[in-house]
């Protein structure tokens, strides 16, 4: 038996599987953040943690509990912060709580530890988190980390197939194809197909501006039309990325199976 969830074993239980079994343990992180009328507000952190577990399974690690809210959204990439319930971190608090846990989870023990980013806007700030947490615990400790943004590991052959007509890229790719087919995947009872916008996709400037021009968002907040995910291609993307992810983790961690 290897149980997956950090947080449903006994410490006794845990620090067997750390000491002794030197298991990887992984650390979904995530958001709060709208994702358009058709699925939820907590869709980065479902999904997230629903490919760390994958992999762990794989790989007999343990997933500790999530990090739900996330670094603020971005119009360009997540539609924003004028969604009711996109609710953010600030950077510097996001950095320092993933530094924190990190540190913790090296304290008692954990060497390999796997952070798997289901947000976009995230990655610097937990790229931050986990440097900051390595110069804590010194460059005598055995503690290695991953950090890895799922979508990268997609192969150029599952994107033909979910996305004949053209890959839109990752950045418009909320709450649209990617999301709502892994989500059919693997949260079915979450998503209203019924309620999916057709909203052509969004077309940003190439820059910024502070306070940002909600005019430049679909009122939908979706940013490319989610009108052709299925549960196939959910599955089909879930089943790739979970086996690259544990090749990946296999190579860099050596772990037995
Ligand atoms: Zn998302
Ligand atoms: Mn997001």
């Amino acid at each position: 038996m290897h149980p997956l969830m950090m947080g449903s074993l006994s410490w006794v239980e845990y620090r067997a599987r750390i000491r002794d079994s030197q298991a990887i343990v992984f650390i979904p992180c995530g958001a709060l953040e709208q994702h358009g009328p058709h699925l939820p507000l907590g869709t980065d952190a479902l999904l997230s943690t629903a490919l760390a577990q994958s992999v762990a399974e794989q790989v007999k690690g343990l997933v500790a509990p999530t990090f739900s809210y996330g670094y603020k959204s971005q119009p360009k990439s997540g539609g924003g912060q004028h969604f009711p319930g996109t609710t953010s971190l600030d950077g510097n608090s996001l950095s320092q709580m993933l530094r924190d846990v990190v540190r913790e989870l090296a304290r008692q023990g954990a060497t390999k530890i796997v952070v798997v980013d289901g947000h976009y806007e995230n990655q610097w700030f937990l790229t931050e988190g986990i440097d900051l947490a390595l110069r804590d615990v010194g460059s005598s400790a055995s503690l290695r980390v991953m950090r890895l943004e799922y979508w990268d590991f997609f192969t150029e052959a599952v994107l033909e197939q979910v996305f004949p007509e053209g890959f839109p890229g990752y950045a418009l790719e909320h709450a649209a194809v990617m999301e709502t087919s892994l989500m059919l995947h693997y949260h079915p009872d979450l998503v209203r197909l019924d309620l999916i916008p057709d909203d052509k996709p969004a077309d940003f400037p190439p820059y910024d501006m502070f306070p940002p021009h909600p005019e430049w968002v679909p009122a939908s907040g979706v940013l490319s039309s989610a009108k052709s995910a299925t549960v196939e291609k959910g599955q089909l993307m879930a089943t790739q990325v979970v086996n690259s992810i544990a090749a990946a983790i296999d190579h860099e961690f050596k772990i037995e199976r």
